[in-house]
């Protein structure tokens, strides 16, 4: 038996975590994998309920859970409530209380789909990247100073700082996760500058050494950024720091040419946890009109890095795959010629060719 916390959220996520449920509960017949599912509140919807955005109960209940799946949360209602009332306050709480150190954001240019990215299609055909990046360290975790006066000049300042544990942590991450993609790993720092960087390269090297399938080569952010949009094909997995992540995972984001298309997975000391990269949506929530197939290919990845279960994993990635083919398309990624369907609809498709 597997336990898997469901957390739906708030607008779309209702409708994405239903769709992506009745997906693995279809893989789950196929492949004998035994999971149970458990609901849970967060975000505007708990605050409702309780009062608190994330309860003790849920974050308990996630710790000793296989594994997280959530939606997502957030809405214009709670826009004017206090800092800690507030959604996201929800998911603050599940990063610390669950320790999730290292987020992988995968992003896939499909075939059928190149038309809608809004590079040249010459450029991103075959585009098949893993961002690994740091979560809880660095510079947006480091000592900061919002304002003092030296001399009578005001400044601010924060501090980029790594320890080898953490470095060596999601290095492994990345390599772990290059074993189970094509074995490149692409180390992203700025060492020529911060000495930081310089650390990081160093235990990056020293890590690779336990990974010698692996093949490893550092480049520097700033030809990370370019070479993103130049020849993201060239990419398997990118390793990075926290704020580089951030930015680049973005950049990465837009490349397939749909926010709705693209899972994401945070690992964690505990238990680790899975949602779209998309927000709540509340322009097209109740509507029957959000892309499900983030959200399907986050529970894909939950079977292959929380369940190790990478048949049952690939079996959802073909069948997105075959779906989007046969011309299946969301309001979002409609062209004519195609076949406009609802989050339902996607749904049925998908579990229809696993
Ligand atoms: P958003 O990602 O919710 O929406 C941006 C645009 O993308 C909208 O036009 C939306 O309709 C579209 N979109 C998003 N997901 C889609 C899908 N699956 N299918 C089709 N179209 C999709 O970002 P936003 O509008 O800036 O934020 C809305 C709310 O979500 C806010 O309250 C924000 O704080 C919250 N938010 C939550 C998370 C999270 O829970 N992880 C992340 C980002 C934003």
């Amino acid at each position: 038996m597997s336990k898997i916390i469901v957390i739906p959220g708030d607008g779309i996520g209702v409708e994405v975590t239903a769709a992506a449920v009745e997906v693995l509960k279809k893989v789950d017949a196929k492949f004998s994998l035994g999971l149970e599912f458990e609901y849970r509140d967060a975000g505007g919807a708990s605050y409702e309920k309780f009062g608190e955005p994330l309860t003790a109960e849920t974050l308990d209940a996630c710790k000793k859970a296989d594994a997280v799946l959530f939606g997502a949360v957030g809405g214009k209602q709670w826009d004017s409530l206090p800092v800690d009332k507030r959604p996201e306050k929800a998911l603050f709480g599940l990063r610390k209380g669950l320790g999730l150190f290292g987020n992988l954001r995968p992003v896939k240019v499909y075939d059928a789909l190149i038309d809608g990215s809004p590079l040249k299609p010459e450029l991103v055909r075959g585009c098949d990247v893993l961002i690994v990046r740091e979560l809880v360290g660095g510079i947006y975790f480091g000592a900061r100073c919002e304002s003092e006066l030296v001399d009578g000049v005001e400044r601010a300042w924060d501090t980029e700082m790594y320890s080898v544990p953490e470095i060596e942590r999601i290095a492994r991450l990345a390599f772990e996760s290059a074993r189970k993609r094509r074995r490149k790993v692409t180390s992203v720092d700025k060492a020529n500058v911060l000495a930081s960087s310089r650390l990081w390269r160093r235990v990056v090297n020293e890590v690779a050494k336990n990974y010698p399938d692996v093949e490893l080569n550092h480049l520097y952010v700033d030809a990370a950024a370019m070479a993103l949009v130049m020849k993201p094909s060239q990419f398997d997995v990118i390793l990075t720091n926290n704020i580089f992540g951030d930015i680049l995972s973005d950049e990465a984001s837009v490349i397939g040419g749909s926010i709705g298309l693209l899972p994401s997975a945070s690992i964690g000391e505990l238990t680790s946890f899975y949602e779209p990269i998309a927000g709540s949506a509340p322009d097209i929530a109740g509507k029957n009109l959000a892309n499900p197939i983030g959200t399907i290919l986050s529970a894909a990845m939950l079977l292959r890095y929380s369940l190790n279960a990478p048949a049952a994993a690939e079996a959802i990635e073909k069948a997105v795959d075959q779906t989007l083919a046969d011309g299946y398309r969301t309001a979002e990624i409609y062209r004519d010629g195609c076949r406009k369907v609802g989050t339902k609809e996607m749904a049925a498709a998908i579990c229809a060719r696993l």
